[in-house]
């Protein structure tokens, strides 16, 4: 690994000594942590050298496999070279699911050509040989769905959607079903396999993969994502096949290899006061498995990292930072969900979670704006010089903070630009030279600035009352 220092002396501010390059968190309290924001934002450097380092030293990580362990060992060994104490990685089972090596389609008649097929998460395998079927066009979901039972018999149904994109990153929502739970709607009338057009925004020859979902008593049957410009392709022969039948040959060979096991990789910047709930930060260790995850969800896991060193070199916080590294998000939230069963118990004082990427954050916001308003209008106005936005939409936490979700806690969201995400999410593209460096240290400047108020904030944070003494209740 490469050696991880934090460049304080490239800040030429007044900073702690750092000693084998561990941060110095002793009560010196010789920087506030404005100026450490406004430092990181044009000097920040421990983001980008870890998704730098794990991008480059690990790769693609799919979830429950040894990629994915390799991850984990990289991120506990980095942890501990940074100075996190408390670092472990928290095994859990799962059902694993692996993509195979083979994924190729081809439209057979009446204009016959390749196309570019990737399998989606959950997808069951081809027979060996392919299997070729009368292809089924739907615009939508909700056509798919009116579908009548039985029509899709040993039929490959294709469905479609218009994505398009949005700073809030809406259209996933919007576009999304169309990977989620065309296939198993697709299944459940009969289809032999379902190929969609990927869900993303980009007009390069990618595959968006990504997880999909069978419901109870439907078979998993092959399920792929065409890249857009190939589905694109399709449609136009639909549009001019004159009533003939377009019918597809699909090869894929993903299979699920059982129960293997994952992990959760933590680590702290301990509190002055242990009595006081920690704060949470998490991102997600995982990736698919066609692309080293720079984006997703490499830049969140260096964003958190970095806020959480910097408050810490502003001094010993009150509070405990905690970072989760979750394992297995992208097949299902596994590692976030092991997190919550593990620790339902510990309360958690708050949560965050970054994980849309690595473009600037815009928005600001809580599930306490009115149970907690003082404390709400203090976070929102300190970031506000990083071009931020207050919001009235109330907070409900990434896929990694299952946690404060199940414990009605405190959470906060900050709100990354998603205008490009969707141009790389879950694609071959997914890669490092995407992270634009500058926005990148945008994001740690907020998250040191958010993460610091946080880390010292004596009173609860859900409810701006005392910290309620033990035994911990939920009311954070
Ligand atoms: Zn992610
Ligand atoms: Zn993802």
């Amino acid at each position: 690994m490469k050696k991880t220092l934090f460049a304080l002396a490239a800040l030429s501010l007044p900073v702690a000594a750092f000693a084998d390059g561990h941060a110095e968190t002793s009560t010196d309290p010789h920087m506030s942590v404005e100026a450490m924001a406004d430092a990181t934002l044009t000097q920040d450097t421990i983001a980008w050298d870890f998704v730098e380092g794990i991008t480059t030293e690990v790769g693609p990580r799919q979830a429950g496999t040894e990629a994915e362990t390799r991850a984990r060992e990289w991120a506990v060994a980095w942890l501990i070279e940074n100075g996190f104490e408390n670092v472990a990685d928290e095994p859990f089972e799962m059902e694993t699911w692996v993509p195979g090596n083979l994924a190729t389609a081809r439209v057979t008649a009446p204009f016959a050509q390749d196309m570019v097929i990737q399998p989606l998460g959950n997808s069951a395998p081809t027979p060996v040989g392919g299997l070729e079927a009368e292809v089924v066009f739907f615009r939508t979901v909700a056509e798919l769905a009116a579908a009548p039972e039985g029509s899709l018999d040993g039929k490959i149904a294709y469905i479609s959607h218009e994505m398009r994109r949005a700073q809030d990153g809406s259209h996933y929502g919007f576009a999304g079903p169309a990977r989620w739970v065309a296939s198993g709607i697709a299944a459940s009338k009969g289809a032999a396999a379902t190929v969609i057009k990927s869900v993303g925004t980009d007009y390069h020859r990618n595959p968006h993969t990504g997880g999909t979902s069978w419901p109870e008593g439907v078979s998993p049957t092959p399920a792929g994502a065409l890249s857009i410009p190939d589905a694109e392709n399709l449609e136009r022969m639909f549009a001019r096949a004159d009533g003939r039948p377009i019918t597809m040959r699909i090869e894929m060979n993903p299979e699920f290899i059982g129960t293997t096991i994952s992990g959760n990789v933590v680590g702290e910047i301990v509190g002055r006061n242990p009595d006081l709930p920690p704060v949470l930060i998490a991102c997600h260790i995982d990736s698919w498995w066609n692309a080293p995850g720079a984006f997703d969800d490499g830049a969140g896991c260096g964003i958190v990292a970095a806020a959480a060193l910097h408050v810490s070199h502003t001094g010993q916080p009150l509070r405990t930072i905690r970072v989760l590294f979750a394992g297995a998000e992208e097949v299902g939230l596994w590692g976030s969900r092991a997190y919550s069963e593990a620790h339902i118990d510990e309360h958690i004082g708050v949560g965050l979670e970054s994980d849309f990427g690595a473009d600037r954050i815009w928005r600001f916001e809580s599930n306490f704006r009115e149970s907690n308003p003082d404390l709400h209008a203090r976070l929102a106005a300190s970031v506000a010089r990083f071009g931020v936005a207050g919001s009235t939409i109330t907070a409900s936490g990434g896929a990694d903070i299952n946690i404060s979700r199940d414990q009605g806690g405190a959470i906060i969201d900050l709100q990354q630009d998603g205008t490009r995400y969707f141009d790389l999410h879950h694609t071959p593209d997914d890669t490092l030279d995407k992270i634009d460096p500058v926005q990148l240290r945008q994001n740690v400047a907020v998250w040191t600035q958010i993460v610091g108020i946080l880390a010292n904030e004596p009173r609860s944070i859900q409810t701006g009352g005392p910290i309620p003494s033990a035994p911990a209740i939920m009311e954070e």
